[in-house]
């Protein structure tokens, strides 16, 4: 059932729709009550949006529908308007189309009754993969406590009190927000608006479209609204799948599609809303969500508890997560000290240092608590599933409070007030996901030793401030949030570890050397267009009249695998910490988060303020147009990179493996052919070196062409590879398939099985020396695994297999 507008839109197309009309209308609270049904894999009940009109839309004659240039074309043709210019009506010249003056029930409108020339209004939400039932018109004015909000008769329009109503309730100020809470529940549990018909509704493949009979403009379209709905088993953002002991469970995947399979919703990230959900699961559940409170389950429904959660911080809807599963949580050994925001903490004059100055909408922020600033670890918890319980308990626990307390000392207040670590499924496709309150990691960083944890950790810590309480504007700026966690990581991970000046300055060239490697390697790897971290260029961040826009390259299946973002992004940050000192550039990196901390920024937001701050940069020809010309809107490596990159090769920590690569090329050269007479053992002496060195080791040897049997065992027991962390085993299964070293298929196999976030590549390398036994590997592996996969990571596999 797809509209007219969808019949140039290629699903396998690279460029993401957004289609929601946020400069018409804007989502300011969801309210979603849910149940999840595992005998159906569906997650099904009802959503109610609080809506208003955006400022700027126009009041009558608003062309409301999407038309289809604007879909196809999106920022191309994109208006200079934003949220706060107001836009000017086109003249309309549409020919109203033929409609039916009354339709029966009011359900899901044909195409051919649907009409996008219709000059009625139009709510445009963003969806994919959802049976939607009903759309109904909630009537608010049955909420007895919320006409009290009505002091002021100039609301009090018969006409229009329902939406003056809402508008009353969404504006109320952050230190009511308790009360908006509970009035926000009581109007979703309001019944439909006496005698009127449920709303028009029609679905096509990216977005619900829903209208009210004879309202042509966003002022007149009511504001509160609730869907009836349900997920499909299949859907592309819900995963059902099983827990590594076997045990039904569910989460939202995030990227690239975000929450579109679980909720309708305004994706653009501009729609920044607060929610709150009450969730019923099967009670040997547990039900884990983006949520400022630890929920405690209610009994409900026979067999189901109740879990309520709520954010009162504005996000993109797209942060919202779920997971619900049979996971235990992995002991507690931080007592729980939760700030609370009373109305009056809230009001509380600030202390003469205080730093921060808060730019964004009212709520609620943790900036101007002083026990929040004060607050160096927060509430936090892991969960796993039983077998990998422990491992989470000894590695995660003791991780947590330290990765925390570096990114408070350095970022400042923890924008979020608690955090719960799931190990997710072996089908995760990544090492990590941070939403706010939940992280998501894969049990991958649970093996070896802590760096490769503690670093992930501090990763996904470091997108609280990154890529959550600073969101990019536009997605196409990816690096916003991953370069800057990237960059970020390392300076934690030296902070927990107490490294001195140094060390740190050693550790920092030997992971900017190892990442360098990597991203030369993408990049002869991978299509020129996927390289360019702003392609866009300077129309980034334009939208269409609408506010529906493109996001480029988000479906293209490669790019979930692809690290520019990270690599290239944290590269550009490396350079410009090398312009101004480390020092002073994370100094400047908490007064940035102080100014812009509950926005979205674009590039230039960052890089001016960096500019202006620190002006001896421009004088070294250092301005924005070069920063876009030589890292954000070229394919091409910048000279600084590929200068730099030779330095770090001659830190000590580097010269120290090629010291070690240089004994065991000797090795494997002179007679280490694994004759018996070498049985006796080697008379080689090697270092002991670390994880990351290790990492560098491998990939050094890599590079030989040939290493002797016996060098390959060597290795293995010296370095005792099997129980290395998954960046070095993944390493020393390369050299195994490069070597068809039978010996270690096993590991091979193993790695493919258990650490799915980091093997989608092998598979490739296994295929591409077309051996029988390497091949047969990969399609034996690929079966095991296949229902439990990742749905991105099973197509570009079994594209190199099949
Ligand atoms: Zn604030």
């Amino acid at each position: 059932m797809e509209s007219n507008s969808d019949v140039d839109l290629d699903p396998n197309k690279d460029d993401l729709p957004l289609r929601a009309n946020t400069n018409h209308i804007l989502v300011r609270h969801y309210v979603l009550d849910l149940t999840v049904h595992f005998e159906r894999k569906v997650i099904g009940g009802s959503i109610v949006l609080f809506l208003e009109p955006a400022i700027g839309s126009c009041k009558q004659g608003e062309p409301g529908s999407v038309s289809k240039t604007e879909v196809q074309n999106g920022s191309q043709v994109s208006s200079k308007h934003d949220l706060s210019s107001p836009i000017t009506p086109e003249p309309n010249e549409l020919i109203p189309s033929e409609e039916p003056s009354c339709l029966s029930g009011g359900n899901d409108v044909s195409d051919v009754f649907w009409g996008d020339e219709s000059e009625e209004f139009n709510l445009v939400l963003d969806c994919c993969d959802l049976m939607v039932s009903k759309v109904e018109e909630v009537d608010v004015t049955t909420v007895s406590n919320l006409k009290e909000l009505l002091v002021d008769h100039r609301y009090a329009n018969a006409d229009h009190l329902s939406s003056s109503l809402v508008q009353r309730l969404v504006s109320m100020p952050s230190v009511c927000w308790r009360s908006q809470h509970e009035l926000y529940l009581q109007c979703s549990r309001s019944p439909t608006v006496l005698n009127a018909q449920p709303l028009r509704f029609h679905m096509d493949q990216w977005s619900l479209q829903v209208r009210k009979e004879g309202v042509c403009s966003s002022h007149d379209f009511p504001s509160a609204v609730r869907i009836w709905y349900e997920t499909k088993p299949t859907g592309g953002s819900v995963r059902w799948t099983k827990d590594q002991d076997s045990r039904c469970c569910v989460y939202t995947m995030g990227s690239p599609i975000n929450n579109r399979a679980l909720f309708p919703c305004q994706e653009p990230p501009v729609a920044m809303s607060t929610w709150q959900a009450c969730v019923r699961a099967p009670c040997d559940y547990i039900v884990l969500m983006s949520g400022e409170n630890q929920a405690i389950p209610k009994p409900a429904e026979t067999g189901f508890l109740q879990w309520d959660y709520y954010v009162t911080m504005p996000m993109p809807a797209s942060t919202f997560t779920i997971a619900v599963g049979k996971w235990l949580e992995a002991g507690v050994n931080v007592p729980n000290f939760e700030v609370e925001k009373t109305d009056e903490t809230c009001v509380k004059v600030l202390s003469a240092d205080q730093q921060y100055v808060c730019s964004h909408m009212d709520y609620p922020c943790r900036f101007m608590l002083s026990a929040a600033r004060t607050q160096t670890v927060i509430p936090h918890r892991v969960f796993a599933p039983p077998c990998h319980l422990q491992k989470a308990k000894d590695m995660i626990l003791p991780l947590l409070p330290l990765c925390m307390t570096a990114a408070h000392s350095l970022l400042g207040v923890h924008p979020f007030s608690r955090l719960d670590v799931l190990i997710v499924p072996s089908g995760f496709s990544s090492l990590g996901m941070a939403s706010p309150h939940i992280m998501f990691l894969s049990q991958s960083v649970l093996t070896g030793e802590r760096n490769l944890c503690g670093a992930r950790l501090c990763h996904e810590i470091a997108h609280s401030w990154f890529g959550l309480a600073i969101g990019a504007r536009d997605w196409t700026e990816e690096w916003i949030s991953e370069g800057f966690a990237t960059y970020l990581e390392d300076a934690l991970w030296n902070h927990v570890q107490k490294l001195g000046y140094r060390e740190a300055e050693e550790q920092r060239r030997l992971k900017a050397l190892l990442r360098w490697r990597r991203l030369s390697d993408e990049l002869q790897n991978s299509e020129v267009e996927l390289q360019v971290l702003r392609p866009n260029k300077e129309n980034t961040g334009e939208v269409s009249e609408s506010g529906a826009s493109l996001v480029k390259h988000a479906l293209n299946p490669e790019k979930p695998f692809m690290q520019v973002h990270y690599l290239k992004g944290y590269f550009l940050l490396k350079f410009l910490a090398d312009q101004v000192g480390e020092e002073k550039f994370l100094h400047f990196f908490k007064v940035f988060v102080g100014k812009f901390h509950g926005q979205l920024i674009l590039s230039q937001d960052f890089l001016q303020m960096l500019l202006d701050t620190f002006p001896a940069m421009s004088s070294r020809g250092i301005r924005l147009e070069t920063i876009f010309s030589d890292w954000l809107d070229t394919p091409e490596t910048p000279e600084w990179l590929r200068d730099s990159c030779s330095e770090w090769s001659q830190t000590p920590v580097v010269q120290e493996v090629r010291e070690e690569v240089a004994k065991w090329i000797h090795f494997s050269g002179s007679g280490g052919k694994g004759s018996k007479r070498k049985r006796s053992g080697p008379k080689v002496n090697f270092k002991e070196l670390s994880p990351e060195q290790l990492v560098l080791l491998l990939e050094f040897l890599l590079e030989e062409p040939k290493l002797s049997l016996s060098t390959l065992r060597l290795l293995q027991t010296t370095y005792n590879l099997q129980a290395q962390d998954a960046e070095v085993k993944h390493r020393w299964c390369e050299l195994a398939v490069k070597h068809k070293h039978t010996a270690a298929y096993r590991d091979v196999e193993l790695f493919l099985i258990h650490d799915q976030a980091m093997g989608v590549y092998l598979y490739g390398e296994l295929m591409v020396q077309e051996d029988a036994r390497q091949q047969a590997l990969a399609r034996r592996c690929l079966s095991f695994i296949k229902d439990d996969m990742d749905q991105s990571a099973r197509s570009v596999v079994e594209e190199m297999i099949l």
